[in-house]
């Protein structure tokens, strides 16, 4: 592990640290490349039993360094990190193969194409704070299966997730080098990974720095997958199952204390159940019990300095007419946490379209609710956000349900749940405008770790030239212009009147000229 001090580092050490990773990086994954894929797959599989034998251990670390709650680290940590390892070590093989393309048309009969899929090389990931395992472990797991070597960064605030997915692919059979895990301070990660030379970048964080990172990127032509910030909308439909729909807006909207990408936070409630629902989530969010214990809800920020955020965010709220219609009670005796990172679990009401909470995203335990009138308002209103990461739909008519859903401007909206795809291995995930770019997870996640060149081939052995070829001539003019006309025309009786003038030219395939 490559470790460069926060404190009294001089500008280049970063850099230096990414450069040197990366260059031993690049000399093993050569190697690893060309090992086949059921190879790489058996040599991370003690990567695999690791995880499962170190499960209580990395949960705990979590905990102690975020804050989360031990459930949400098993929940939404570990689970996750899981069934990524077990899907992607099953379905990369079928990811990587080659794939020959169905040809586009009858003209071009004599050309075949195939889809190579290979890795980018050395691809950085730099992860954040909230869900500081689960993101860059599945990640670096596809990168790996995909044949590239990764080099890690997770945030300053959580360099033992970091150093658990470390001890994780140490356990395994990997070339020396191909997996390292830097510590560096984020602010000079930007500048550090861009010009130590990975060939792509996988950033999760806020939106603000990864417009910076793509700024420094555009120097380079560097590829980025970008997974930012989000405002999610939950429309609940008039004939919703409140219960239901206040119980997944309590989750989403407040485990991990509200520190979820992909959390509820814009509760848009059909008119004619705006006030049961709202009083089943205020009667929730009453009895949401604030601690660090496995009778607790959910547990404390993870830095004085986002709890801080999050209380300026509601007074500028507040400031604007809004009104707390519930908050939970502050953590009883007993918490090891100190008190001043626990913020009330909160709902808002009483927003207009310019309240922060309906246009920033709010990264803490605050939901706000809004009545609308009908299906068209409320997707309107979801839809008006710079934002596009996630959202949900909340009904029992569940055509109707997936209608509107397909209608959200977002790269992920459940039915009846909202948040819990991000622990499906098989989705992709990955939003819009101000929430990002390029996907992690499923087969598009892991085709974001390949790079692709198409081969395109001769389908008949032993033909002298194309049609097209020279030398050029009047006759070869007419040939090429009647195989526009037969893919252009219809009906079928001009396409066929195109034909004798194309077969003219159809044996220079074959003829010496
Ligand atoms: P952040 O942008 O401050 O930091 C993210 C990571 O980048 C950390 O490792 C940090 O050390 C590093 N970093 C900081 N400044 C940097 C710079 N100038 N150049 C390069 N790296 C830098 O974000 P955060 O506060 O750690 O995370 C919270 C944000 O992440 C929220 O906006 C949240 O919505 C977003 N997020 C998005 C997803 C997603 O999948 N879309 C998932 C989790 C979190």
């Amino acid at each position: 592990m490559a470790l460069v001090p926060e404190k009294g580092t001089h500008d280049g050490a970063a850099g230096e640290a990414v450069r040197e990773a990366v260059a031993r990086a690049r000399a093993a994954q050569s190697s690893w490349a060309a090992l086949s894929y059921a190879q790489r797959a058996a040599r991370l599989k003690k990567a695999g039993r690791y995880l499962a034998s170190h499960i209580d251990e990395i949960t705990e670390t979590i905990h102690r360094e975020n804050g989360k709650l031990r459930m949400d680290a098993l929940a939404a940590e570990l689970l996750p990190a899981v069934l990524a390892f077990s899907y992607y070590s099953k379905r990369g093989r079928k990811f990587l193969a080659p794939r020959k393309l169905r040809g586009g048309s009858l003209l071009m009969f004599n050309k075949q194409s195939i889809l190579v899929k290979k890795p980018w090389g050395v691809v950085g990931i730099i992860s954040p704070w909230n869900y500081p395992f689960a993101i860059p472990f599945s990640e670096a797991v596809m990168a790996l299966l995909a044949g590239n070597a990764v080099i890690l960064k997770t945030a300053s605030v959580t360099p033992g997730a970091g150093r658990a997915i470390a001890g994780i692919f140490g356990a395994a059979d990997l070339p020396e080098g191909l997996f390292t895990h830097v510590e560096i301070p984020g602010a000079k990660a930007g500048p550090a990974f861009i010009s130590g030379g990975v060939d792509k970048l996988f950033f999760t964080g806020s939106t603000a720095t990864g417009k910076e990172i793509m700024a420094l990127a555009a120097s380079r032509l560097l590829p980025l997958v970008l997974e930012l910030g989000g405002a999610d909308a939950a429309i609940i439909r008039g004939d919703a199952d409140l219960d239901r729909a206040a119980l997944g807006v309590l989750w989403s909207g407040f485990s991990n204390a509200g520190q979820s990408c992909g959390g509820a936070q814009r509760i848009l409630v059909h008119r004619d159940v705006y006030r049961p629902f709202l009083e089943k989530l205020c009667a929730l969010v009453r009895n949401f019990r604030a601690g660090e214990g496995e009778d607790s809800d959910f547990g404390p920020m993870t830095t004085v300095k986002q709890k801080e955020a999050v209380e300026k965010q509601i007074a500028a709220c507040l400031a604007m007419g809004a009104k707390i219609a519930a908050q939970s009670a502050a953590p009883g005796p007993g918490v090891s946490f100190p008190a001043e990172r626990f913020i009330p679990a909160t709902v808002l009401t009483d927003l207009g379209p310019e309240t922060p909470l309906m246009t920033d995203e709010i990264f803490g335990p605050v939901v706000g609710v809004c009545p609308v009138q009908d299906d068209d308002e409320a997707l309107r209103i979801a839809n008006s956000s710079s934002y596009g990461l996630t959202g949900s739909v909340w009904s029992k008519d569940r055509r109707r349900a997936r209608e509107i859903a397909a209608r959200m401007n977002a790269g992920a909206v459940m039915v009846n749940d909202h948040l819990m795809s991000h622990g499906l291995a098989e989705t992709p995930w990955g939003g819009f405008g101000d929430s990002g770019l390029g996907k992690t997870h499923g087969e598009a996640g892991f085709a974001e770790m390949l790079k692709t060149t198409v081969v395109v081939d001769d389908a008949l052995p032993g033909t002298r030239r194309n049609l097209w070829w020279h030398p050029y001539s009047e006759e070869v003019f007419r040939g090429i212009r009647a195989a526009a006309v037969f893919a252009a025309a219809s009906p079928l009786s001009k396409k066929l009147r195109a034909v004798p003038t194309l077969l003219k030219i159809f044996f220079r395939y074959w003829k010496k000229e």
